[in-house]
């Protein structure tokens, strides 16, 4: 997959607009602040065709980039606390709607902070994909303020948390680095091809 020719392609606001899978799909999901829109910079080597650091809980859309004949898709970030019920609804409407579609799912790519135990809806989530046998890999996020010996603790007490077989993929990743981005695109590559 040739990352360089990555482009935006659409917003949706509501999931009754998107369109048919297209392409087999790769979705990131993760809260507010993760580091999401960061990390998809990082394997589109792109400075900003992700939104960094837009004002949490702004109106959240789901976001679709292409990379050749593959549609990657940014979904809202959840549990941002300050604000309003609606807008809340709408980010699970938004996620919700996206994934109980019959769409071309390849992989989901769950992001959570390495730094900390998983927050309650990041446990929904992986709960969620483990429940309804969607592909998903763990990409820990922020990797790079850990020191290694942090940095191994965190990943088997997060794998623990969440309860994970032994062999199930979970990737440390440092946008500000540059970690853990090969394995990633490893993954992505299998699960498209
Ligand atoms: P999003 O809301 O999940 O899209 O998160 P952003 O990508 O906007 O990042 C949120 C904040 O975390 C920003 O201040 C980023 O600079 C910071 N951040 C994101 N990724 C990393 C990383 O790998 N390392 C460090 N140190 N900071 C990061």
């Amino acid at each position: 997959m040739n990352y360089n020719t990555a482009a935006f392609k659409a917003a949706y606001g509501t999931s009754s607009q998107l369109p048919p899978s297209e392409h087999p799909e790769v979705a990131f999901a993760g809260r507010s602040n993760v580091g999401k829109s960061s990390l998809l910079n990082k394997l589109f080597n792109r400075k900003a065709l992700a939104k960094v650091s837009s004002v949490p809980g702004k109106t959240s859309t789901i976001n679709f980039f292409s990379v050749d004949d593959v549609d990657f898709v940014d979904l809202p970030g959840y549990g941002f606390a300050k604000v309003a019920k609606s807008e809340k609804a709408r980010w699970s409407e938004l996620i919700e709607g996206y994934f109980n579609q019959e769409r071309r799912f390849a992989l989901v790519v769950s992001l959570i902070d390495i730094r900390h135990p998983a927050t309650d809806l990041d446990v929904g989530m992986v709960e969620f994909l483990s429940e309804t046998g969607l592909p998903f890999i763990i990409a820990l996020t922020k990797a790079d303020k850990l020191s290694n010996m942090q940095r191994g603790k965190q990943v088997a007490a997060l794998r623990k948390q969440l309860r994970l077989p032994k062999d199930h993929v979970v990737i440390p990743c440092s946008a500000e680095k540059g970690t853990g981005i090969d394995e990633l695109r490893k993954r992505i590559e299998e699960a498209v091809s």
